[in-house]
């Protein structure tokens, strides 16, 4: 029978990483740090469709189905299928046992038993996430007097090319794994429960483990914020260097003596705190400034990543640009913008591969901010676009990159030791931000292309024109950002 402290998968799994974290999940549900935000409910629906595709590849099982049923409908639904010989398998059965509920998402009837298969949409087993969690059930589905003999994860493979989806899935053998975690859960689990019932939450020290096997929803509450002078800011600090650092007791950039190697950006990051202005480097900024010929052409994309792959000779989650901004600079300092976006019809990369050659023809440099992913972007479009790769290939190639003009040659406290642009443009351009913008990041820019593109009817007609409107804004920011960063890098310079 369930009960308030019956654990389910969710809550020993936030346990097994902290029981404070398990006893914040189970008395403070509606904690706005656990509230699913678009991010996490976009990645449940992929990961439930992923869950439904990889069912067709385990045929002939039963569904227990869910929607508005008691549990004990459920449970009983479940029993009666798992002692049922004639089939194959079970999806999505209910099992409680040893005071923990578990839901597994594939039972295959094996000889001997059944063998549990945990579906992942992930292209790979992670040990630290994936097997606490199958180990989990078969604790709970051992404990039923289920006998689980085999133990899988059924995750997406990036073998699989479409429009063959024959091998979308790869099934990874973790007995050995499952059975070794399971040496210490009865332990874990018993902990867990004496959590469950306290009346306040356990005292936990932060540590490493608050960020592994993911980082933990309630950092904010544990976690002291950090000035951007702390130590943990220090341009690719590593946990070793941290920890050196603090046993010394330097907890400020500022306190680290010259004798402690850095490299130069880190070096540069300690000299910009201590004279408590920005360093700029001229000579060698000026040199590079000079890199860039004019007419410059700025350019960014967004990307959409389908675990299920959708277009021919594409693998799961390869990152598909379906969307483009760029401004072009002449030399007398006016501009252009082009933009393109994909419109959900057919193959975007043939209406891509037309838009780079077209917004790139006149540039005699095309520049982008972290250049590999622009990179990558473009010779995926010419691998589709066999016509145009030589062309595209050249821009991809000649390509530069704005931001390790800057993270060789400047640094200003507002960076916080990180050069991405989002925090270098705000410190060196403050009028130019994305804090009007509605979509203001490039996760979500990604994810309201997903849905905006291949949503279908679930997404409305007036939120889909909405959301086009703010996805053009938010490239055309990007690139407009760029231009303003190489103005004021080339300010700098002089
Ligand atoms: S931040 Fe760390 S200590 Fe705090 S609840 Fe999370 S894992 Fe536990």
């Amino acid at each position: 029978m369930i009960s308030h402290y019956t654990l389910t998968k969710k809550t020993f799994l936030a346990g097994a990483q902290c029981l404070k974290r398990m006893w914040w999940e189970m008395y403070d549900p509606s904690a706005p740090e656990t509230r699913p935000g678009l991010v996490s409910r976009f990645r449940m629906d992929e990961g439930a469709k992923v869950g439904i595709l990889a069912r067709t590849f385990v045929p002939g099982g039963r569904l227990i189905k869910r929607g508005g049923r008691s549990l004990n409908v459920i449970l009983a639904d479940s029993k009666e299928a798992l002692a049922d010989l004639s089939v194959p398998a079970i999806y999505e059965c209910a099992v409680i046992a040893d005071n923990a509920l578990v839901f597994p998402d594939i039972l295959q009837r094996v000889d001997g038993g059944f063998c549990l298969i945990e579906v992942k949409s992930k292209t790979s087993v992670s040990e630290q996430k994936h097997i606490p969690d199958v180990a989990i059930q078969t604790h709970v589905l051992r404990a039923a007097g289920i006998p689980i003999v085999r133990c899988e994860i059924m995750h997406l493979s990036r073998e699989c090319v479409y429009p063959d989806l024959s091998n979308l899935f790869a099934r990874e053998d973790v007995t050995e794994l499952v059975e070794a975690r399971l040496q210490t859960l009865d332990r874990e689990i018993r902990d867990q429960l004496i959590t469950a019932q306290l009346p306040i939450a356990p005292n936990v020290e932060i540590g490493a483990h608050c960020k592994r096997p993911e980082p933990c929803p309630f950092m904010n509450r544990c976690w002291p914020v950090a000035p951007t002078d702390h130590v943990s800011n220090l341009y690719k600090v590593t946990e070793k260097m941290l920890a050196e650092f603090e046993a010394s007791g330097w907890a400020s950039i500022r306190d680290l003596p010259d004798d402690v190697q850095l490299s130069a950006i880190a070096a540069r990051q300690r000299r910009a705190l201590r004279e408590g202005h920005r360093v700029v480097e001229r000579e060698t900024l000026l040199e590079a400034m000079k890199t860039l010929a004019y007419p410059v052409a700025h350019i960014d994309f967004e990307t959409i990543q389908p675990a299920i792959p959708i277009w021919n000779g594409c693998r799961p989650y390869d990152q598909i640009p379906v969307q483009l901004s760029c401004h072009l600079v002449n030399a007398d300092h006016t501009e252009t913008h082009s933009q393109w976006l994909f419109d959900g019809k057919g193959d975007p990369r043939p209406g891509m591969a037309n838009a780079i050659l077209e917004a790139c023809k006149s540039a005699a440099t095309v520049t982008a901010y972290s250049s590999q992913f622009e990179r990558g972007c473009i010779e995926l479009v010419a691998e589709a676009c066999p016509d145009k790769a030589a062309l595209l290939k050249g821009i991809a190639d000649n390509l530069v990159d704005l931001q390790p003009i800057v993270r060789e040659n400047v640094y200003d406290e507002k960076f916080a030791g990180s050069f991405s642009i989002k925090r270098v443009v705000p410190a060196l351009v403050p009028d130019l931000g994305y804090d009007d913008l509605p979509i203001a990041e490039a996760e979500t820019a990604s994810i309201q292309l997903s849905r905006m593109l291949l949503g279908g009817p679930t997404v409305h007609p007036e939120e889909k024109a909405e959301l086009r409107e703010a996805l053009l804004e938010y490239c055309k920011r990007d690139t407009a950002a760029m231009v303003a960063l190489s103005n004021r890098l080339s300010e700098l310079a002089h």
